[in-house]
């Protein structure tokens, strides 16, 4: 971390000061005129070091004194500019869409007015005050703070973290307050810090035009026009004040930078990551006890979901989810898979009511631990998200607020929905990060997450994820970013905590090595369509739909001859909206037939008891139909 600028903090140091108490250096009133010392030159041994102006008044008295006009407007025009531009900026990320886009609009108008000559204009409408300047600056840039507000609070509301603290049931607002804040707020101090320089000089080019703070005040502005006659013989009565306003916005620009590193864990230099194993063979003890199988005959699923369709907003409505039904039982540890883009993602968020404003969800069933969630408001959803269901993300950087410590993620959760003083949840928390194999936990709870290798870091997101003591965990590629040895002992993890919890899980992934160890059951998606579920060894050992046939061959063999290309599929998925009648893997099937492009096939259990596979021909590569 770099210290702060030593030249620019003196700088902006004896600007505040002289702001605050210009008295301090005993200096001549600063209207005061001595028609008998005219344009007196600088001279640090007479009475006016930085010499009188054309009415004999003390230029260094002033300038101090008119550094608090310039303070004054500057922070003024910049807090009404940056209240009006956040508020604007949240509402157009939280606020109903048509409320969020209209002020986004506003803004855009507002950045397209040409700020000074439009200032310059309303000033003289208004005539010469501070605080017709002051309105009048900061109705001009709060669109400003609204645009760079509404863009961080957009790549905000994607990460991970936030839909972790929506998955936990915290309100919109203290989202807002815990996460989206504290991320925007670098971005909005260092805007702020740098607009004070702005308005500054916006202020002294208002006050030099006589629209600013008016005579015989003295203004940055207006001791620069005070100098204008002069500029041949007496240089500096412009020259000084103008080099003041220089050195302050100079070093306020200088200080707004280093503030924003300051504020921004991001940039500190990370701490050692945590040893870890070389790659190699992964021990058997480390891929966790074999995952036990889900209990037959349950009719009352944990998780019911039939007929779940996600589309995206607007007229086409084009479907993204189609009709998937899934059911997961208390203990259980159901796999979703398929290729990126099939849509196992989007089913993940959907059954949390977590998907973003620019898609609609539909559903046959959707119950949770008994509840309808169809039909809960969003309190409701809260406390049930809260207690019901835990979300582990693809990676900790992005599911754990850089801005907050390891330790206040679990202790969140703790104090807001298990109800525990800070210090009990403190404790807890401890034990909890104990329990997913932090070492030295106490001591890690003050760490930032990007101080964490991604394993730890994915240990710290499973700790926060289990501290509401869920009955679902949903998993959604929880290993994807990590090494294959660090990857087997995070699943290794999740199946031990799971099991022993009696917790059942939800494991979104593409790797079918993995849903191979931790799962009772396999679904596979692809393109919005559940083509195959049943017992993970009967799914992956006698694949009924082609497509798992395609993902399996494609899967690396270790035991194979090494200069043999590895497996793929052919072709590429469908995007959205692109599907036709028909089977939706008719362009790549290698087993394709007329039929297939003609009609879609149902989900039916062509391959024994349990195992459903969308396709016309049966397992064994022969024809139904
Ligand atoms: S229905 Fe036809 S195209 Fe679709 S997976 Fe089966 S064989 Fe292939």
């Amino acid at each position: 971390m770099r210290r702060p600028p030593v030249l620019a903090s003196v700088v902006v140091l004896a600007f505040l000061t002289a702001s605050a108490v210009p008295g301090l250096l005993g200096l001549p009133d600063p209207n005061a005129t001595d028609l008998t010392n005219q344009l007196a030159a600088p001279s640090w041994t007479g009475d006016h070091p930085l010499g009188t102006d054309g009415l004999g008044r003390d230029v260094l008295s002033r300038i101090v004194h008119g550094a608090r006009y310039s303070c004054l407007v500057a922070a003024a025009a910049v807090g009404v500019a940056g209240a009006l531009g956040v508020a604007a900026g949240l509402a157009s990320g939280f606020a109903p869409r048509p409320v969020g886009a209209a002020v986004m609009r506003l803004a855009d108008a507002a950045l397209g007015i040409p700020i000074f000559l439009v200032a310059l204009a309303l000033a003289v409408a208004r005539g010469p005050g501070i605080g017709n300047v002051v309105a009048v600056i900061g109705a001009l840039l709060w669109a400003q703070y609204a645009r760079v507000v509404s863009a961080e609070v957009a790549k905000v509301r994607r990460l991970s973290y936030v839909d972790a603290s929506r998955v936990l049931g915290t309100s919109t607002w203290l989202v807002v307050l815990r996460h989206v804040l504290p991320n925007v707020s670098p971005t909005v101090l260092t805007l702020l810090a740098s607009q004070i320089g702005s308005v500054i000089l916006l202020e002294a080019s208002l006050s030099f035009l006589g629209a600013g703070v008016p005579p015989p005040a003295p203004a940055w502005g207006t001791l620069v026009a005070d100098g204008r006659d002069f500029i041949g013989t007496a240089w500096w009565i412009s020259a000084l004040p103008g080099a003041a306003i220089l050195l302050v916005v100079v070093g306020l620009n200088s200080l707004a930078d280093w503030l924003r590193e300051r504020l921004d864990p991001r940039t500190r230099q990370p701490a050692p990551a945590a040893p870890v194993a070389a790659a190699g063979p992964v021990p058997a003890q480390d891929l966790g006890p074999a995952p036990a199988a889900g209990p037959a005959g349950d009719r009352d699923p944990l998780l019911d979901v039939a007929g779940l369709r996600v589309t995206t907003a607007g007229d086409r409505a084009i479907p993204l989810v189609d009709g998937v039904s899934l059911q997961v039982h208390r203990g259980e540890f159901v796999g979703l898979i398929g290729e990126s883009g099939s849509g196992k993602s989007l089913t993940a968020a959907a059954i949390v009511r977590l998907l973003p404003q620019s898609l609609r969800m539909t559903a046959g069933r959707l119950r949770l631990g008994g509840s309808d969630l169809l039909a809960l408001r969003s309190a409701g959803l809260r406390r049930l998200r809260g207690g019901l269901v835990g979300f582990v993300f693809q990676e900790h950087t992005s599911s754990l607020d850089p801005t907050a410590t390891v330790g206040s993620h679990v202790v969140e959760v703790l104090t807001t929905h298990c109800g525990l003083s800070r210090v009990a949840a403190r404790r807890r928390a401890v034990e909890l990060l104990d329990r997913v194999g932090i070492p030295d936990a106490r001591r890690r709870m003050s760490s930032y997450p990007h101080q964490f290798s991604g394993g730890m870091g994915q240990r710290v997101a499973l700790a926060a994820a289990l501290a509401g003591e869920p009955e679902l965990l949903i998993a959604d590629e929880p290993t994807t970013a990590l090494d294959a040895t660090v990857q087997a002992r995070i699943i290794g993890l999740l199946a031990e905590v799971c099991a022993t919890s009696g917790l059942a899980m939800l494991l979104i992934t593409h790797d079918l090595g993995i849903a191979r160890q931790a799962c009772d059951r396999v679904l596979v998606m692809y393109a919005g369509r559940i083509v195959e579920s049943g017992r993970t060894a009967d799914v992956l050992e006698r694949p009924a739909s082609p497509y798992t046939r395609a993902l399996l061959q494609a899967l690396p063999d270790l035991s194979a001859d090494r200069d043999r290309p590895l497996g793929s599929i052919e072709g590429t998925p469908p995007a959205p909206g692109t599907v036709s009648t028909g089977c939706r893997f008719a362009p790549r099937c290698p087993l394709v037939r007329p039929v297939c492009r003609d009609r879609e096939p149902p989900l039916t259990g062509r391959a024994g008891a349990g195992q459903l596979a969308r396709c016309w021909a049966t397992d064994t590569g022969g024809w139904a139909a």
